[in-house]
């Protein structure tokens, strides 16, 4: 699969199949090998991590007779970072006949992506999204309905037609809930076995085939090896190497980057989404961001002082005329629902103008108004209540401020990684065996995801892609005696061990991970975060190379590696952000243009919009660990684009 060049990079094959876009998915299916029924009990499956896209794979797997072994370090699935989704997911079922079709889908998530997605998986995806709604429904996911009885839909960012499913501001935890009791149920028959406050530390490979994991029981430290024909990571993304981010604090990278370290390669981990409409950072201790929904957006209007001598004026007080609702004065076509990157970026430069509104941080005012005067004046209260309720609840408590009667503030920040292990069409990582899903694996979102398309995504991974290819690559295997014990299982175990005794034991323990990891934040944010910039990133690098030194060095962890000790915990996710860190800066570094989230300065139009470069950047860049973390080795795959034509996006 992998052909290296003498010049230290190299190709890389997708095996996408052939034929018409349509049938591509439904040939494939039929192509695959299937394990007959009476033989999926000899076959053992690991899938690390629980929430959306691993509980609807494992619940899968297991309903058709396949061992499974699940793995997540929360106290219980139900707590994945899935939980935390608000707004909605998309699918194509046109329900209001607005013109919607699966290639509508298809076409705005390849455009909104900024033409870096594969075509093939994204039609795929755009076509099992509407498999996605009847599977929720059937469990009984209580999306919100029309009074008819249809399930009601409302417009997302990037689309002009209302195609997105919600259940309140509680999309996600509705879908998890229904993918946790189809795991239930398999657990209950014995097909699933479940570890809760289990963390992978890492992969163990046979043979350079993936064949198990090392996990640490997070209760009381022990080590343990598992092993199985097939590994599958649907362990969700990295936005929180920022450290501030609008992720749950326990999301991390570290099973990918464990992957990637033991020979996985690791794709476009620039692309980073920042997300226009979250509550603005009031401090420098503050470690977490709250997001408020892209839903938002279908009534809020965003604005900001068009004079910078109103900045500091309630908004009531600021006149109409004074109001400049700049969102729908530079794009008039999507108005305030343009896609997030663009969002951001016009957000920012409002307030690097000097227009941003609320606190200061370093200075500067970061923040604009989404106001909902008009909304409630056209449509009522208890109509904007029922819509977002829960969510000026949320803004009301974080904020002290009545979203009802004043504008909420907002300032985009670090969402979603579009970044993450490389696949095939099949989903299968460089590493034979090892399998990545949901939002883990480097997606089909290109260098920018749309609204409610990640739920989409890791629902289509977990239901209905893995299941096919998963069964397809164990059709090709003979089951591993999992009795036997295994040198490999047992110097991996090893490994993981001197590992942690080295956080345990730094030479010179001064300072809290936290404290590190701020500080990591800051780097990562101001050099690979909204705005990009050649020298900045080479500073970056620099400056990451030796905080992780000293890191390694002054790394204080109080308490003992044999019991609870989430300081050690963190530790060990906060050495592997620092890795990574280093490979977002030199993929940033590398991609010459500016695409989707990815904005390098030196690669904006005249009128601010990002600018590709196709003939030279139409790739998506998979980086092989080569075992100097600042040299890693380039794969290019090359994206052609037989029925979209690549054009500047147009969003105005
Ligand atoms: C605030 C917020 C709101 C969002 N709203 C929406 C929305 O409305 N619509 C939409 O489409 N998308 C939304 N997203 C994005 C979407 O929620 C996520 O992309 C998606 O839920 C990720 O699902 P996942 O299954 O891939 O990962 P997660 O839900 O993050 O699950 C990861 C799992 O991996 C486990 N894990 C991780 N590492 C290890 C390890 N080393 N060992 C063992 N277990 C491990 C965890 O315990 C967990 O079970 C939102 C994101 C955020 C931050």
């Amino acid at each position: 699969m992998l052909k290296p060049t003498s010049s230290g990079s190299g190709s890389i094959d997708s095996h996408t199949p052939k034929g018409s876009l349509e049938n591509r998915w439904t040939q494939h299916k039929f192509d695959m090998k299937i394990v007959s029924p009476a033989n999926r009990k000899k076959y053992n499956i690991i899938v690390v991590g629980t929430g959306l896209a691993g509980a609807s794979a494992a619940a899968s797997l297991g309903e058709m007779g396949y061992n499974v072994k699940t793995f997540c370090f929360q106290d219980s699935p139900r707590r994945a970072h899935s939980i935390a989704a608000q707004g909605g997911i998309n699918a194509a079922k046109n329900y209001q006949n607005d013109g919607d079709s699966v290639w509508r889908l298809f076409y705005d998530t390849i455009k909104g992506g900024d033409y870096r997605a594969r075509e093939s998986n994204v039609f795929r995806l755009a076509e099992l999204s509407t498999s996605i709604i009847d599977q929720a429904v059937a469990q009984g996911v209580p999306f919100a309905r029309e009074y008819s009885g249809y399930l009601a839909n409302r417009s997302f960012g990037g689309a002009q037609v209302s195609r997105t499913f919600y259940a309140r501001g509680q999309t996600g935890q509705q879908l998890l809930i229904g993918a946790y009791q189809a795991m239930s149920k398999q657990i209950a028959e014995g097909t699933i076995t479940h570890h809760s406050r289990c963390e992978m530390q890492d992969l163990i490979l046979i043979d350079g085939k993936a064949k198990g994991i090392v996990s640490r029981d997070l209760v009381t430290g022990q080590l343990e090896s598992h092993m199985a024909d097939v590994v599958v990571l649907c362990t969700g993304g990295y936005g929180n190497v920022f450290y501030l981010s609008t992720n749950a604090k326990g999301c991390n990278a570290s099973a990918v980057w464990r992957a990637h370290k033991q020979g996985a390669l690791f794709a476009n981990p620039c692309f980073t989404q920042i997300h226009p409409t979250c509550i603005p950072q009031h401090g420098e201790l503050q470690s977490k961001l709250t997001l408020m929904s892209e839903s938002l957006r279908n009534d809020g209007r965003i604005w900001a002082p068009k004079n910078k001598e109103d900045c500091d004026k309630k908004p009531e007080d600021i006149a109409e005329q004074d109001r400049d609702y700049f969102l729908e004065r530079m794009y008039p076509a999507f108005g305030n629902l343009v896609p997030r990157d663009i969002a951001s970026r016009a957000v920012k430069l409002i307030c690097d103008e000097g227009r941003g509104v609320g606190h200061a941080i370093d200075g500067q005012k970061l923040g604009v108004y989404l106001d909902f005067a008009k909304a409630i004046e056209v449509h009522g209260l208890d109509a904007i209540s029922e819509k977002y309720g829960n969510l000026f609840d949320m803004y009301t408590h974080i904020a002290a401020e009545d979203p009802y009667t004043t504008p909420m503030r907002i300032y985009p920040a670090v969402h979603y990684t579009m970044g993450g292990l490389w696949v095939d069409y099949n989903l299968m990582t460089s590493i034979d065996g090892l399998f990545a899903g949901g939002e883990a694996n480097f997606s089909d979102h290109g260098a920018n995801r749309l609204g409610a398309s990640a739920l989409m995504q890791g629902l289509a991974d977990g239901y209905f892609i893995l299941p096919s290819t998963v069964s397809n690559y164990l059709a090709q295997q003979k089951p591993l005696d999992i009795t036997k014990t295994y040198p490999e299982a047992e110097q991996t175990l090893q490994a993981c061990k001197e590992k942690i005794q080295q956080l345990m034991n730094a030479p010179d323990p001064q300072k809290t991970p936290d404290e590190f990891h701020r500080k990591l934040g800051r780097i990562i944010w101001q050099a690979c975060g909204m705005a990009r910039e050649k020298s900045v990133l080479e500073k970056a690098i620099v400056d990451i190379n030796s905080l992780r030194d000293q890191f390694w060095q002054q790394v204080k962890i109080t308490g003992s590696d044999e019991t609870l000790n989430q300081t050690l915990e963190r530790a060990g996710r906060i050495a592997d952000f620092f890795e990574l860190a280093e490979l977002m800066c030199i993929d940033a570094l590398t991609r010459e243009e500016s695409c989707g989230c990815h904005a390098r300065e030196e690669h904006i139009t005249n009128d601010g919009e990002a600018q590709r470069h196709d003939e030279d950047f139409s790739y998506i860049a998979a980086w092989q660990y080569s075992g100097n973390l600042s040299m890693p080795v380039l794969y290019r795959e090359e994206l052609d684009f037989e029925f979209v034509r690549p054009t500047t996006r147009n969003y105005r």
